[in-house]
């Protein structure tokens, strides 16, 4: 339980940032202070050689002395000695045969020195000493080794250490400290986000993010699933108001039957109205059959299963047979139906689904047209564009402006009151079939009207791809 609420601690956007932010930052002032550090000891070294070498020359100018005045030249020692403060500085002269003739008191046992002797600063045991040879006018010559303790590079080694280590300790406390508070903020947006979208829920999709207008990229991100959010509602709401109208439409042939079986059951009737009754229940049935088939054909475009995968179809041969089906319709209206173009059309879709749109828009076309108009139907290809233009023309009574950009939503009818003029039969689902089945063929529909000279439906479909010659 504490194991795994620390583990979600530990994942966390916030605590993730902090760790990195406290790894770069300490691994950076680390580096950083060895470099300084480096440096400076190698500055302290410096400083320390020059200092023995420069000591070096002044005892060679003061050696004649030695011979000469001896007292004079152990004062000007001893002085230059004490000015070393907190260090050993000491001087050991040996004759040339290495023996050593005079040294002061705190000098440390060494071992002679080499001949000839490495002039440069070296470190020997604990101390560092130079050395040189030097040759006073008519006397022997005499080997000098001048050396002094570090102590004093110590004690600066010892501190800098001391602040380096001060430095990375009070880094890693307040490294954290600072970037969990900034990660803290740089992540707000997003616990906003994350508590916000896990109030969400499909009977409450009215929440939204805050945008706090940065531009940045979390409040792209908000806004990203803000227009997502109001694409989801839209989609459920659609969903809602398609199963309503669905029920309702299937709720009137269902009533019909109803009232058909109890006036049946009634009391016994006559064979003929038994005839009569069943008559209206056959039809309600059929009626019940072809909602449900063309619900079922938006279900299947919905779920994406109407897309054409390995059938070609005639479009021109499920044409020619549509228009002769619908001319005795159109001939009992008073209404002129004519084949005015068919040219030879193959695309890759079901002769089903083919069939439903041209049926569709010619019983649309024959509905909505009163007697004495004429209708026109119009197949032709274009084979540099590869695609077949259907267009079903008529003089109807026209779409007005404002139901044109709606005709294609599932259960809309343009005008109910004319609907009824018109005959029975529309549910609003036909053009929404139209469509359904033209985009998954990766066609398109389009519509011209105007209210009073008539409608033009123009279908515009790919063609198949010719089948390779072997
Ligand atoms: P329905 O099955 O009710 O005809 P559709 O989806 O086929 O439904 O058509 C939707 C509406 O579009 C119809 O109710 C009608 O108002 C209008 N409409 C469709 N075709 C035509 C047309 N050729 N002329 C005039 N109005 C039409």
């Amino acid at each position: 339980m504490l194991f795994g609420r620390l583990r979600d601690v530990f994942l966390t956007l916030r605590f993730r940032l902090t760790a990195w932010v406290t790894l770069v930052v300490f691994l950076v002032v680390l580096i950083a202070m060895l470099s300084v550090r480096q440096v400076v000891l190698r500055a302290l070294d410096n400083e320390f050689d020059q200092r023995l070498v420069q000591d070096m020359e002044d005892i060679k100018h003061i050696i004649p002395q030695y011979f000469t005045d001896e007292r004079k030249f152990k004062e000007f020692v001893n002085r230059r000695g004490l000015a070393h403060i907190h260090v050993d500085w000491f001087v050991q002269i040996y004759d040339p045969k290495g023996i050593l003739r005079w040294a002061t008191d705190n000098a440390p046992r060494l071992p002679p020195p080499r001949v000839p002797p490495v002039e440069a600063p070296v470190d020997q045991s604990s101390v560092r000493v130079v050395q040189a040879i030097v040759q006073p006018a008519d006397y022997p010559p005499l080997l000098i080794r001048l050396g002094s303790t570090r102590l004093s590079i110590d004690d600066d080694i010892a501190l800098l250490n001391f602040i380096m280590i001060f430095a990375s300790a009070a880094i890693l406390v307040l490294a954290p400290l600072s970037a969990y508070v900034l990660a803290g903020r740089a992540t707000r947006p997003i616990s906003k986000i994350i508590t916000t979208t896990s109030r969400l829920h499909p009977k409450n999709l009215d929440e939204r993010l805050p945008l706090l207008g940065t531009g940045d990229d979390l409040d792209q991100l908000s806004s990203t699933i803000n227009g997502m959010l109001d694409r989801i509602a839209a989609y459920i709401d659609s969903n809602r108001d398609f199963i309503a109208n669905a029920a309702h439409e299937l709720r009137s042939p269902l009533a019909a039957i109803r009232s058909s079986v109890d006036v049946a059951l009634d009391r016994l009737r006559t064979p003929d109205e038994y005839a009569a009754l069943l008559t209206d229940v056959a039809e309600e049935c059929a009626r019940l059959t072809n909602l449900v088939n063309r619900l079922l054909v938006l279900a299947e475009g919905d779920a994406g299963r109407l897309a054409a995968q390995h059938h070609n179809a005639r479009l021109d041969k499920v044409v020619r047979e549509s228009v002769s089906m619908f001319e005795a319709v159109a001939e009992s209206k008073g209404i002129e139906l004519k084949l005015a173009g068919l040219a030879p059309a193959t695309v890759p879709g079901e002769e089903y689904h083919l069939r439903q749109v041209v049926r569709n828009l010619l019983d649309n076309a024959i509905k909505f047209t009163p007697a004495q108009g004429r209708i026109a139907v119009d197949l032709a290809t274009d084979p540099d564009k590869r695609q077949t233009r259907l267009r079903v023309s008529d003089s109807g009574v026209g779409i007005a402006a404002e139901d044109l950009t709606r005709i294609f939503e599932r259960f809309y009818r343009a005008d109910k009151s004319r609907r009824r003029e018109h005959g029975p039969g529309g549910n609003g689902l036909g053009l929404a079939i139209c469509q359904t089945i033209v985009s998954a063929l990766h066609g398109h529909i389009d519509v011209e009207s105007q209210v009073g000279h008539g409608s033009v439906f123009t279908v515009t479909l790919p063609l198949a791809s010719p089948t390779p010659i072997p």
